[in-house]
């Protein structure tokens, strides 16, 4: 299976799915990113804060793909932000994915006050070249406003959530104008109401998709990224299988309308820490 990809501010590629390992652990997350390589992810999110880049480490090595064939994003914690605790978590990080080369790097919540410092060793870090790209998440415009008056590189991406019932219009308006590539977290609304919700189970019957295929198919028409999560071969499989459908700008516009209930299953980066 080919998939689609996109190609990031720095020229370098990205495939427009990945597979997301939040809350996925020890044994059962090797075996899943295992399932995911066999149904044709070539992508893997993981983050210090999941703990189990060990795993995702052993399953990348085990899985018989050449390293130049996958895109593994890995993000600094909070704890770890400040220039020198950024180069040392980036260490750690390396060695528990047993990688030389990390191709996305990401600081996973913008913070208070330190996120200038984390960029700066990102920065040194990608003028190493010891990763590919770098990028932010949970940045809202005035985090990345903030970013732009003191750094040189531009972030390639910036993951927020984003599911039918939240639309962060602002964020993404401002990624689109700085070039910066919106990823959706939690793109599945982390398997809550979206999924079951009436107006995508219509469209659903109608392109005789799943919810879910027809969620995922919506997301990458908006010019999105995603990354869902599942522990379950069959359905790891169906959320890779979204390529062979176009929805109608009527079923757009209709998806689209369902932001209004604006639910957040994750903190509100204004307010989290
Ligand atoms: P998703 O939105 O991908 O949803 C996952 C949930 O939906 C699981 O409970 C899964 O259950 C269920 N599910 C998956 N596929 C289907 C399907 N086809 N039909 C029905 N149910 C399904 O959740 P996440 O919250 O994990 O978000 C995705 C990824 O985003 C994370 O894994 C992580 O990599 C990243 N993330 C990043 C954050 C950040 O701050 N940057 C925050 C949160 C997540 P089952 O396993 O049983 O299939």
């Amino acid at each position: 299976m080919s998939i689609p990809t996109k190609v990031l501010n720095n020229t370098v590629t990205i495939p427009v799915i990945g597979f997301g390992t939040w809350q996925l652990k020890g044994d059962s997350c090797y075996e899943s990113i295992t399932n995911a390589i066999n149904a044709g992810y070539t992508s893997i999110d993981t983050a210090k804060a999941y703990d189990n880049e060990e795993y995702v480490g052993r399953a990348i090595k085990d899985c018989g793909k050449k390293r130049e064939e996958l895109f593994i994003t890995t993000k600094l914690w909070n704890a770890d932000q400040g220039y020198e605790s950024t180069l040392r978590a980036f260490d750690l990080s390396m060695q528990k994915l047993q990688l030389d080369v990390l191709d996305l790097y990401l600081i996973h919540w913008p913070g208070k006050g330190r996120f200038v410092d984390t960029w700066r060793a990102m920065e040194k870090l990608y003028n190493e070249g010891l990763i590919r790209a770098i990028g932010v998440s949970n940045f809202m415009p005035y985090h990345l406003l903030e970013l732009s008056k003191n750094s040189s590189v531009i972030p390639a991406v910036n993951q927020l959530e984003s599911h039918p019932f939240l639309k962060q219009q602002e964020a993404e308006d401002y990624c689109k104008e700085q070039g910066i590539l919106v990823e959706a977290w939690s793109p599945l609304m982390s398997g809550k109401t979206a999924l079951s919700d009436p107006i995508i189970e219509e469209i659903a019957a109608k392109y005789k998709r799943t919810t879910a295929q027809v969620i995922l198919n919506w997301h990458i028409s908006q010019g999105r990224r995603v990354i869902p999560r599942s522990s379950n071969a069959q359905r790891i499989a169906e959320n890779i299988d979204v390529f062979s459908f176009e929805l109608s700008v009527d079923d757009i516009a209709r998806i689209n309308a369902l932001a209004s209930k604006n639910v957040r299953t994750g903190p509100n980066p204004d307010v989290y820490f």
